[in-house]
């Protein structure tokens, strides 16, 4: 199918929803479509990344197959926006790296593991990446201090910029609607992001990975979402301790470096092992395959970095610190190369979709107070 034809689909089925309107307590989605009256391509991408694939539409719709409407909003909104992930990926000619197969993951990160053992081999010689490193820089006897700096800081760069690009691209083609955009709707924003409100749907969670509600998955996504938030909080009190104060790591255990490393960590190998345990279990016929198989490279390669860091952690003071070092900086690497072409690109259209979203409540409600209409 092309992406035309997938537009299509979509667009068909957006339009019997707003007709229907049975539905439109349930979600965002719901008023976006209902504030317009054809679906354009940028519209259909912008409402499919409003979707967060809850599954309430679904298991509520007596339009869902096998009526002959088929509708089923979850899957044809999920194929929706890997379409948009290909589509808006910036570089472009780096989109064939194919980042949101599990396959490709997997080599990536095989491949960041052999580069940074062979140049702990070449530069620090075999036998660092063998023997224990007691005292402080024990982690810079093994991978200089500036082959993890330089590679972090353009893998940095590449990312935020490869980001910032695609999410222009989405941002300009998903406007039709308009709608100012002011501090209001961008604390809005953050309030929505931080409380993951969306995903709690009317209180009672999301019906996943089956038809009864639950606030599992809110519950593991923000595991993994704050884990994240934790793990880059530890960096940065690393970085403050060896830059600023001048210890170079690594940490006692009862330093904000560890302490902050260690709960990010295990919060986000626990709620990556649950979304991928809920996943395995989850309705196949509201889901797309490809998405599928996309959730599972990204979630697996965000557990896999929690987990070699961990264990990174535990092994410090052994023989086993070198190899576990190279194999969590060549998983890091793999997160990096791969950030723009795998699911972690979700977050950057699901903000900016939330973001038109509160502009577009704005425009509604100031054309409504015009017209002196009471809610
Ligand atoms: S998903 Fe089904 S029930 Fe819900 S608004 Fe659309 S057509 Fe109506
Ligand atoms: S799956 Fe959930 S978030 Fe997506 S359209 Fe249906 S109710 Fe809305």
């Amino acid at each position: 199918m092309t992406g035309d034809d997938l537009v299509l689909r979509a667009a068909r089925q957006l339009e019997i929803c707003n007709a229907c309107r049975y539905c439109e307590g349930y979600c965002a989605v719901f008023p976006a479509l209902e504030r317009r009256s054809t679906y354009a391509a940028g519209d259909v991408h912008y409402i499919a990344n409003l979707c967060h694939d809850c599954r309430d539409c679904y298991y509520a719709c007596p339009f869902a197959p096998p009526h002959e409407y088929g509708i089923n909003l979850p899957q044809v909104l999920s194929e929706v926006r890997a379409q948009t992930y290909r589509h808006y990926a910036r570089p472009r000619g780096l989109a064939r790296l194919g980042g949101w197969h599990g396959v490709n993951v997997a080599r990536a990160a095989l491949l960041g593991i052999i580069v940074f053992a062979s140049l702990a081999v070449i530069v620090s010689g075999p036998q660092a990446v063998t023997s224990p490193h007691p005292g402080p820089g024990a982690f810079y006897d093994v991978v200089p201090w500036l082959l993890m700096l330089v590679p972090a800081l353009l893998g940095t760069a590449y990312v935020l910029l490869g980001w910032v690009a695609s999410g222009y691209a989405f941002w300009r083609d998903s406007g039709a609607a308009g709608g100012a955009i002011g501090p209001a709707e961008l604390g809005g924003v953050v309030a929505d992001v931080l409380s993951l409100r969306f995903l709690r749907g009317g209180g009672q969670g999301c019906t996943y990975p089956d038809d009864r509600p639950s606030m599992a998955r809110w519950s593991l996504h923000s595991l993994v979402f704050y884990g994240f938030g934790l793990c880059f909080a530890s960096t940065c009190a690393a970085s403050f301790q060896q830059d600023v104060l001048g210890q170079l790591p690594p940490y006692p255990i009862l330093s904000a470096p560890v302490l902050l490393g260690t709960v990010g960590g295990v919060a986000m190998v626990a709620g990556a092992a649950g979304l991928i345990l809920q996943k395995r279990g989850s309705d196949r016929r509201a889901a797309s395959s490809w998405m599928t198989d996309a959730d599972y490279a990204f979630i697996g390669l965000l557990g896999a970095a929690s987990l070699t860091g961990l264990l990174t952690l535990a092994v410090r003071d052994t023989s086993l610190l070198g190899v576990m070092l190279v194999v969590h900086l060549g998983v890091l690497a793999a997160l990096y190369v791969m950030a723009p072409y795998s699911k972690f690109i979700h977050f950057v259209y699901r903000v900016l979709a939330l973001v038109r979203n509160r502009g577009e409540q704005a425009l509604e409600a100031a054309s409504r107070a015009a017209r002196g209409v009471q809610l």
